[in-house]
């Protein structure tokens, strides 16, 4: 299996395995040792190029299962996108030890059962939308503080669908040395500035 040389855990390349995932595509090449590397990634790519691995395989491979805390926020701009990243972080993790939790937040959902289950455990991962997540965050269920890395799946969709706002307040709320990932079909000039102020020297992969 050719994803042996990012360096993954033996679980993560079982789980591949049993996916079929021999062989990376070229956002994944490229992005994955930039991720591994602790850089923050702006990566220009399309839906089907497998940008959702290329974010999560890295990611997932980094996290500590013996943390309770949030170590991942992810956001999407549509419950449909969320819950395929929530999907496929569930099978890459399948093979892991510990207790992985992932929570996924998307409106149109049960907010009062998630902050009864926040109550009592905080998810490792976040995965969501933006509105709901920064909900469960000022309600002060999710502690999301913790985290070290963000992902910004369909950065210009977030946009367009007037989401920017929301973005930026949970952004605010994750520490100075942040380690961000932007997924976007385009790069618009309106995300720039946001780009801007959070995401030092990124590593741009057009592919
Ligand atoms: P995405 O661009 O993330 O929406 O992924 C597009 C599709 O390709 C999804 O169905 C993925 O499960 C699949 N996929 C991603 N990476 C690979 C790979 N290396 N080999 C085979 N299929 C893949």
């Amino acid at each position: 299996n050719q994803f042996t040389q990012f360096n993954l855990k033996p679980e993560i390349i079982t789980a591949l395995d049993e996916m079929h995932f021999t062989k990376p595509t070229a956002v994944q090449r490229r992005v994955i040792p930039a991720i591994n590397a602790g850089k923050s990634v702006i990566g220009q790519s399309q839906t089907g190029s497998g940008k959702t691995h290329a974010f999560l395989l890295p990611l997932l491979n980094k996290l500590v299962p013996e943390k309770d805390e949030v170590q991942i926020v992810i956001t999407a701009p549509s419950r449909e996108l969320a819950y395929q990243i929530y999907t496929a972080a569930e099978l890459i993790t399948k093979h892991m030890n510990g207790d992985i939790r992932i929570g996924r937040y998307v409106g149109g959902t049960d907010k009062q059962r998630q902050i009864e289950k926040l109550q009592q455990h905080q998810p490792q991962i976040v995965i969501g939308t933006p509105g709901r997540i920064l909900d469960l965050i000022t309600s002060k269920a999710l502690k999301i503080y913790t985290a070290k890395t963000l992902v910004i799946d369909e950065a210009d969709m977030t946009l367009d669908m007037g989401f920017l706002k929301p973005v930026d307040n949970i952004a605010s709320r994750l520490p100075e040395d942040l380690q961000m990932m932007v997924f976007s079909a385009t790069i618009p000039d309106k995300l720039q500035p946001f780009l801007q102020k959070y995401m030092h020297n990124p590593v741009i992969e057009e592919v």
